[in-house]
């Protein structure tokens, strides 16, 4: 029998800096798999149709919902997110842990489904800061910026009073961010991370 992999939910506000934390995990731990979601949300640059996200329109999306494709969907920040289900349950089922990227609100859905996925919260330095990554990262307008903004302390607040996270990591040096999420992972999934030399981390 294979030993079943787990969920890893990472939840963070926009621009925390998770999908960044999550690439280098991904390297440091061939065996884990990523959840790609669906979304209605344009690509950004250098995003790719299946690695990122599949990209769908508004009336595709619908139609994954009325075929209940998806363990949960949420309209975050005026797109629709959803999760896709067969993926997770093929990958658990070949032994493998599955991490994915969910919303706040999102999480606490798909806790319904799978009430023991481990939920890990990054959180950035402060609200400065969150602003300096998003207008760094140069993907989104002075608009998605300043509604991405508005809706980092709800989020926070929501998940800090809602939330199921064991465990919570603020993002504020990368490599000490890093290092904190291989350990939990380590201790999580009983593997032994493998760890390139940090100038192939990628940031
Ligand atoms: P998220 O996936 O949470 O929206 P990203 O991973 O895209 O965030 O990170 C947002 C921006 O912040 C990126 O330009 C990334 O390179 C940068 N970044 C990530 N972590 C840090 C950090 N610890 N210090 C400074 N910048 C960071
Ligand atoms: P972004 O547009 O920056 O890639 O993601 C915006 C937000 O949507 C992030 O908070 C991210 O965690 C969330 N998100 C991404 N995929 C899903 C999903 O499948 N379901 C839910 N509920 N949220 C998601």
């Amino acid at each position: 029998m294979v030993k079943p992999g787990k969920l890893i939910v990472f939840s963070a506000p926009s621009g925390a800096g998770k999908s960044t934390l999550k690439d280098a995990l991904m390297s440091r731990f061939p065996s884990l798999r990523y959840s790609v979601s669906a979304t209605t949300r344009k690509p950004r640059p250098g995003e790719q149709e299946g690695v990122h996200y599949f990209f769908r329109n508004q009336d595709e999306f619908r139609s994954m919902i009325d075929r209940q494709e998806l363990v949960e969907h949420m309209q975050v920040h005026g797109n629709y997110y959803g999760t896709p289900r067969t993926p997770i349950l093929k990958a658990l089922q070949e032994g493998h842990s599955v991490i994915l990227d969910l919303d706040v609100y999102g999480k606490v859905n798909f806790d319904k489904a799978f009430p023991d996925a481990l939920g890990i919260l990054i959180v950035p330095p402060s609200l400065e800061e969150l602003e300096r990554r998003l207008v760094a990262r140069k993907s989104d307008d002075e608009e998605t910026i300043r509604v991405r903004l508005q809706n980092a302390t709800r989020e926070l607040e929501f998940a800090t009073r809602e939330g199921k996270y064991e465990y919570t990591v603020v993002n504020d040096n990368f490599h000490y961010a890093l290092e904190e999420l291989t350990r939990i992972l380590e201790r999580e999934i009983g593997e032994t991370a493998q760890v390139r030399p940090q100038a192939q981390d990628k940031r």
